[in-house]
């Protein structure tokens, strides 16, 4: 790999280029074993040092791939290093499902599960709530195996792992009979709808996302990922809540070209090509941006939405700030260190214009307007807050941080980004 090596968005580089590519788990075991610093690179997708390593990096990608389907448990097992575009296309194939997927399937299974990476739908938990059991190498070398159904609480501990439990080799998945969709979009909708009817709004398709700019009291767009249940296709209203059907495909920011995304305008399809925004074989878009995403409680999620229109209300003209924001909802669970954990959770996401001096000045201020509502950040996109701030938010922490000491005593896979926000002490 190059001397080089950056984050997807290439505004973070790695402080390391020693990358070890073991092909068989043998060597990987006897590589973690040996190391004393080390973390597992995904496909480099976060926006933030979580995947960075003062030690060694190493990339799963070698390893002999594998794909077992269970009929009986309804499961699919998986190298942790998959991209969803992969698993899902073969999925897809063998007349398979999983229940959700994020805006883009360039990403791999175990990077995504390890920051409870999410798509959209009032009853669709983010991606790790799929994850049925987890085969990971410890610290000492070991190969351990983690099973919802056999080790509960250490399951819930390490599945969103913050890549700080083990090496993940294999997670096996929850998977569901192929289904089809249909993807709408919908233009300008107004704020008053959203504030008036936000759970009928994100209660109306299966999967829903609104993309806004926070401008004119409208919300941009409002997309619709319908689930088919006989697979006929549904029609499609002129106007929902006052927003009007998109006459062409959109791209979520609606200057750009729609090509990289998927099928709109109610065409049926698989539901690996509509659940994601962006086509498997497009780059979503050129890297130009910084992200950032925080999770609040859903009943607030008007009150949320309305304090980020009044901050951004104040900052000069939007096109230089940000490029689209995305409100999509999450379920609870059960998984500790999920932003969702035990709350029925909205994202509010921005996508900005890459000028990290400008959005750090910005972001303590939406942090300081989401913070009586407990606000969780996406743990693989940007934020501000304080580590001490941010361990309050999540009731399990403690437990967290035991089961890190139970797995990886030294310290082995823990990196700045885990010592400061699992461990630190700064308020
Ligand atoms: C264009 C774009 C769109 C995005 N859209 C969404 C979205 O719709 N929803 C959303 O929630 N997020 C989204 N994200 C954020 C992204 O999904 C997360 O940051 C995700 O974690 C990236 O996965 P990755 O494979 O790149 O992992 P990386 O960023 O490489 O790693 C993330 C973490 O996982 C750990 N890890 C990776 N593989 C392993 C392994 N095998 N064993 C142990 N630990 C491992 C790493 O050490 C690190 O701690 C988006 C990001 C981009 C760039």
């Amino acid at each position: 790999m190059s001397a080089n090596l950056q984050n997807w968005a290439g505004h973070h580089t790695f402080s390391t280029a020693r990358v070890h590519r073991p092909q068989t788990v043998e060597q990987l075991q006897a590589l973690v074993s040996q190391s004393s610093k080390l973390k597992v690179l995904g496909s480099r997708h976060s926006f933030n040092d979580i995947a960075d390593a003062t030690g060694d990096l190493v990339s799963l990608d070698d390893l002999e791939p594998t794909f077992l389907v269970d009929r009986e448990r309804h499961t699919v097992t998986v190298n942790g290093s998959i991209t969803y575009g992969q698993l899902c296309q073969q999925l897809h194939a063998d007349g398979y499902a999983i229940h959700n997927m994020a805006s883009l399937p360039h990403i791999t299974v175990a990077g995504a599960i390890s920051t409870a990476t999410h798509g959209s739908g009032d009853h669709n938990g983010n991606l790790a709530t799929a994850v049925a059991a987890l085969e990971l190498v410890k610290a000492n070398g070991d190969l351990v195996l983690l099973a919802r159904e056999q080790n509960r609480e250490e399951f819930e501990g390490a599945v969103v792992g913050l890549g700080a439990v083990g090496a993940i080799t294999k997670v096996t998945l929850d998977i569901a009979p192929a289904f089809v969709m249909q993807q709408e979009v919908y233009e300008d909708l107004p704020v008053a709808q959203v504030e008036a009817h936000f759970d009928e709004i994100t209660s109306s398709a299966y999967s829903v996302s609104l993309f806004t700019d926070w401008q004119k009291e409208r919300v941009n767009q409002l997309w619709l990922k319908r689930h088919l249940t006989n697979g006929a296709a549904l029609a499609v209203a002129p106007t929902l809540f006052e927003a009007i059907h998109a006459p062409a495909p959109r791209h979520p920011v609606t200057a750009l070209p729609a090509a990289p995304c998927t099928e709109q305008m109610g065409v049926v399809g698989p539901w690996h090509e509509r659940l994601p925004h962006f086509r498997v074989d497009h780059t979503p878009a050129s890297g130009d941006e910084l992200q950032t995403e925080y999770f609040v409680p859903r009943q607030h999620a008007v009150e949320a939405m309305r304090a980020v229109i009044r901050i951004l209300s104040s900052q000069g003209p939007i096109e230089s700030l940000l490029w689209i924001s995305e409100v999509r909802t999450v379920a609870a669970d059960s998984l500790w260190m999920s932003p969702s954990y035990q709350r029925d959770s909205v994202g509010i996401h921005f996508s900005w214009r890459k000028n990290w001096a400008v959005v750090q000045k910005l972001l303590p201020t939406i942090e300081e307007a989401f913070a009586p509502f407990q606000a969780r950040p996406h743990w693989g996109k940007l934020f501000t807050m304080s580590p001490v701030h941010l361990q309050s938010l999540y009731p399990k922490l403690p437990e967290f941080r035991e089961l890190l000491h139970a797995y990886d005593p030294q310290g082995k896979f823990r990196n700045p980004y885990v010592d400061k926000y699992i461990f630190g002490t700064e308020v």
